[in-house]
């Protein structure tokens, strides 16, 4: 490997990201390829300065609630879903959802996500009922609704174009519509492990029809399945765009990695200094974006070691099946989480839930 600390194109690329500039696809596949992490760390946090101060981290506490584990995409890297016909399927009930999240505020949780499967039998208006529901019972809580995929599905099962679906969820109350079910954004990405899922194209157009109507959204990725490193770039050239052109509206970028137990692609779980490499190219290369968050679900506490390769924000979940079934193991032993965090020398805030830009005062 070439180490790059005496290389003029490092140096020249250090001076550049210092002044404030883009990093151009080529400079970033260089740095993917050929620089040490120690370089990788340095470059991120010179460009999550531009937004935070170092050597602070702020995160809170959350739980993704899995409302139903139908579904008919049939992702080939999914433990979790269960098709209408088989054994062990659920669909919650309000009271049932209520319990859930009663037991997260009771660990100090402010934050409910809700992630399901693509359930046939549900429309728009069921999940605006709920969320309704919800927000009149919880009105102390933050909460991120369906994932872009769901809203997507439902959209059309209900027959409803995304605009008018985006404003149906507006007038339930709904704030977030989160960038999840993204995985890899490329359309050979979506051919190999979820044809029937969306096209990339498709998933876009929905993302800026919630923006559209005031609604707030993320952006996320997955890495560690079988994806190329052109496929990888691709998803994050094709975001960096899609976010200057909303004038920078996504909230925050959410990386997490494949958990590949009980699945049929299987695999190997990539390990985490490959996450955090990847976390800090995500930084250096995404640079239209405030928040870059890391994930404590699926790297445990290690994911905190990415607040030094450019992440700025966390939370610390209390139960994802989705995630669970595949491998991960969730621990709310928080102090000791948040500990590792003092350790590797942050200053930690505990946030309230955010809201998106239309709502901020
Ligand atoms: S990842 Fe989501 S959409 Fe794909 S099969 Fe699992 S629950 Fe369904």
């Amino acid at each position: 490997m070439t180490h790059l600390s005496t290389d003029t194109s490092y140096t020249a690329l250090r001076l550049s990201i210092q002044q404030g500039k883009r990093i151009s696809d080529e400079d970033i596949l260089f740095l993917y390829h050929h620089a040490t992490m120690a370089q990788l760390s340095q470059l991120a946090t010179t460009v999550k300065k531009r937004y935070h101060s170092s050597d602070c981290a702020t995160y809170l506490i959350m739980a993704i609630i899995n409302y139903t584990n139908i579904c008919v995409a049939k992702c080939d890297y999914c433990a979790f879903y269960r098709l209408p016909h088989q054994k062990d399927t659920y669909l919650l009930s309000f009271e049932e959802i209520c319990q859930k999240i009663n037991a997260l505020t009771a660990l100090g949780g402010t934050m409910v996500a809700f992630n399901g499967g693509f359930h046939p039998k549900l429309k728009l208006q069921d999940y605006a009922e709920l969320f309704h529901k919800l927000h009149q019972k919880y009105p102390h809580l933050g909460f991120y609704e369906m994932t872009v995929a769901e809203f997507m599905f439902a959209c059309k099962r209900s027959k409803t174009p995304y605009s008018d679906g985006a404003q149906m969820l507006k007038e339930a109350g709904s704030i977030w519509i989160t960038g999840g079910g993204a995985e890899v954004l490329t359309e050979s990405f979506r051919k190999r492990h979820s044809p029937g899922k969306f096209t990339c194209k498709d998933y876009y157009n929905a993302q800026r029809a919630l923006l559209n109507a005031q609604l707030g959204s993320t952006a996320t990725m997955v890495i560690g399945f079988d994806e190329t490193t052109e496929e990888r770039f691709q998803h994050l050239k094709d975001l960096r765009t899609f976010q200057d052109s909303l004038e920078h509206k996504l909230h925050s970028f959410l990386c997490w990695t494949y958990k590949p137990d009980n699945t049929a692609f299987g695999g190997k779980e990539i390990d985490n200094e490959e996450y955090l490499k990847w976390m800090a190219i995500c930084r250096i290369y995404l640079d239209n974006f405030v928040h870059i968050r890391t994930s404590v679900l699926t790297q445990n506490k290690d994911a905190l070691k990415a607040l030094l390769y450019g992440a700025n924000d966390f939370d610390l979940p209390t139960e994802d099946e989705v995630t669970e079934k595949a491998g991960a193991e969730i621990s709310t032993d928080f102090q000791n989480i948040l500990n590792y965090a003092k350790h590797l020398g942050f200053t930690l805030k505990h946030r309230k839930p955010w809201l998106p830009q239309p709502l901020r005062g």
